[in-house]
Parts: structure tokens; sequence; C-alpha cells
């Protein structure tokens, strides 16, 4: 382990009050008074995941000096519901004034972004469900104007993408040339809709200083289609509307603990991948903390924890997210995620590769193709091979998102 003493001295202090505190954590053993013995007392603590956060929500989460009515009254915090598919919707206690600077500080562990947000001018633009915009609500038909907060634009109106119509498409075009925003947050599935759009209509839009990419898995296609429409640099930003931000990419393709604002512990799962899963302790959060909560993802985590950009992180860096892990499947001990499926379309595809969008849905692989008849057996084979499983390949006009506006990968 290379956490530095003041670390394990700050999650010894911040999991004693969580264990003291909150209800859900009060059968936990209070860690131990030497900063050195923190890490073995962590790795002990049970795990939580979506299910004990939502039982007793949300007095089992809060505080016991705390007043979470009053705290509502103020504007202090908020209740909402994160925009997962139905079995990982959570109801969170959400505090902009933690959110706001934990975001923000993730973003400039990238030294480019920080660069941009440093600048004069500087102003954002958000892509995605209007659902999980900032702890904001953007459905239905406001002006621009309205979905203008704190300097950031909110595109979207509509929890379907899929269908959106022409006229939505081009008040989005239009918003976005007038606005011309200097960095650009959004969901990896929504960017490349409107990245297609955009080059279907022969619309050149002003491209951002950058580009991050959250909420959900970014597959090869997105990346594709994304990087042909906007000549920006294009980074992940991977975190939970639960658990605040976890990593951010750099300029060298690494993802970089966020960890002023959590500690993370990577348990790695059985293969030769390096993949692990994500448990959270959240720092410096007054309302809902983390102790060991499980997010539901499977990472890679990366070879080498030095990089290149010259950030020094005393925790774990990763290569990639690679999707939930309800969505993985183990074969012969070898756990299979959804991005080793992309992985695997791809290669079978090539790099002339038109295919858009994909979904496995118990036998059949999806694929929404609208230049080549032939991907989707192409694809079928190259992802039954993986699974050692018989898929057939179904191509379709499209494939709609869940009721909460984000896209599956894998659907059983
Ligand atoms: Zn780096």
């Amino acid at each position: 382990m290379s956490y530095s003493n003041a670390h394990w001295r700050r999650v010894g202090e911040e999991t004693r009050r969580m264990v003291a505190e909150v209800p859900l954590y009060r059968d936990r053993r209070s860690p131990p008074a030497d900063p050195a013995e923190v890490d073995k007392w962590l790795a002990a603590v049970p795990p939580v995941g979506k299910r004990e956060l939502r039982r007793g929500f949300p007095k089992s989460l809060v505080r016991e000096n705390q007043d979470l009515h009053a705290a509502m009254r103020n504007e202090q915090v908020t209740l909402l519901a994160t925009s997962g598919t139905t079995a990982d919707r959570l109801q969170v206690i959400w505090e902009w004034s933690w959110w706001d600077p934990q975001e923000r500080e993730a973003m400039r562990l990238n030294a480019r972004i920080a660069k941009s947000m440093a600048g004069p001018e500087f102003r954002e633009a958000v892509l995605t469900t209007p659902a999980c915009g900032g702890g904001t609500c953007h459905f239905g038909s406001q002006t621009a104007e309205e979905r203008r907060i704190d300097g950031m634009l909110f595109f979207n109106e509509s929890a379907d993408p899929t269908h959106w119509t022409d006229s939505e498409c081009e008040r989005m075009l239009r918003e976005w040339r007038e606005f011309a925003p200097r960095g650009v947050e959004a969901d990896p599935a929504y960017l490349a809709i409107f990245a297609r759009a955009a080059l279907a209509r022969g619309v050149r839009l002003p491209s951002p200083e950058f580009i991050t990419l959250t909420y959900e898995t970014t597959t090869r296609a997105m990346r594709r289609d994304i990087a042909r429409a906007f000549d920006a640099p294009v980074f992940q930003l991977y975190g939970a509307t639960e658990a605040g931000v976890l990593f951010m990419e750099c300029e060298h393709g690494a993802l970089h603990p966020n960890e002023r604002h959590g500690h993370v512990d990577l348990v790695p799962l059985p293969g030769r991948g390096r993949l692990a899963r994500v448990l959270v302790t959240t720092l410096g959060r007054a309302w809902m903390p983390l102790l060991r909560y499980d997010i539901g993802d499977v990472v890679r985590v990366a070879e080498s924890r030095t990089c290149a950009c010259g950030l020094v992180s005393d925790g774990p860096l990763l290569e990639r997210v690679e999707g939930r892990q309800s969505d993985c499947t183990t074969v012969d001990g070898e756990v299979v995620t959804p991005l080793m499926l992309d992985d695997a379309i791809h290669a079978a595809l090539g790099i002339r590769a038109t295919l858009e969008q994909w979904q496995l849905a118990g036998d059949t692989l999806l694929v929404v193709d609208p230049a080549s008849a032939t991907s989707a057996a192409a694809a079928a084979e190259a992802v039954g091979a993986l699974l050692a499983q018989r898929l057939r390949g179904e191509r379709v006009a499209a494939i709609a998102p869940e009721a909460s506006g984000k896209y599956r990968l894998v659907k059983r």
C-alpha cells in the first residue's frame, strides 16, 4: 500500500465518526487509533450495497446530530433519485455544496481541463438524461435561459434520444453553436447520437476544449462517432450520484483517484484481466457518508501506479471502467465484462466498422448498423465465442433506452 500516513489518519477519523453517528454502520467495530492499522480494519468491514442504502432510507443514513427536515427546508440538501434501471435506482441525500467542489477538483486532476477551467469565460454544457443533470430536472419545454445554472447549460429535455425529433435535434445544434461551450460533460450514448445528428446534417459545431464522458459505459462506436464530430480531447469522468466522482482520466489515458474526497478499495475478481470491484468510503461528506459502498461496477486496474502525466496519486490507477458487475459473465473462471464484448465485436468487424449500437438481450445480439446488413451476424458470432454460447444476431432500426433514459449493453 502506498497511501500516506496522513491519508490513513483521515480515513480513521472519518470512519470513526460514521460508526458512532450513522445508524447503518452502528454495528461495525470502531477503527483502531493507530493509522497504520486502519488499512487492515477497513478490509474487514462488511461492504454495503444498494440494497442496504435503500433499507431504512433516509433515517438509517442520517447522522444522529443532523436534522434532515431542517436541512431540506434550508435547501442545504435535497432528496433525489439516481437514474439507474429499476433494480439500481437509489434515493440520495444530495448536497450541492459537497457535490460541486469534489467534482470540480476531480476534473482539475486532468491538467488540460484544469487549464481550460481557469481560462476566462469558461462555460460548460451538459448533455445527459434530463433527470440526472446536476440534481435538477429539465423535462419538458424550457428556454435555454431556464436550463442554465451557474454558467452551465443543460441541452436535453427528452428521456429518449433514440426518438429525438428533428426539431429537438435542431434546437440543440443551434444552442450548441450559440453557446459554444468550452467544456462539455455528456452521457456517451447521448453525445454519440447528437454527433451523428450533426454529421448527418453536415453541421460543423464549434469544438469544445474538452469533453468528459460519464453516466454510462462508453463503447468504441460512441467514441468513434464523437471523435468524428468534434475535434476535442475526450476523457472519462467516473463516479456516481450517490458516491461522487471517484476517478478522472488524465491526458495519458489513466484514470486517477479523486482521493481527497474518497478512499477506494479495489477488490480483485477471478481471472487474469486485472479486474476489480470498487468499494468506496467517502471523505469530507457531511450528509450520507458511505463506508465500503460497493458501487456495482467492474474496473480494470492499470499495470503501473505511476503515470506519464506526472500527477502522483497515493491510490491505484485504473485503465478503464468495464461496466456493471451484474452485466458480467464468468466463463471458465474468467470474468467477461460488457466492454470485453465490445472489444470482441470491433475486433471482428475491423476498423471500417459502421456499427452504431449493440445490446445483448438474452440469446440475441441486437445491432444498430444502418450501413451494413452483415455486421449483426459477425458481431453475434464474436460475442458468442467469448461467452461460449450460441447467439443470434439481429439487425434492428433502434434500441430503446430504459425508462430512466439510460441504455443498457446487457439485458437478461
Ligand atoms: Zn496520468
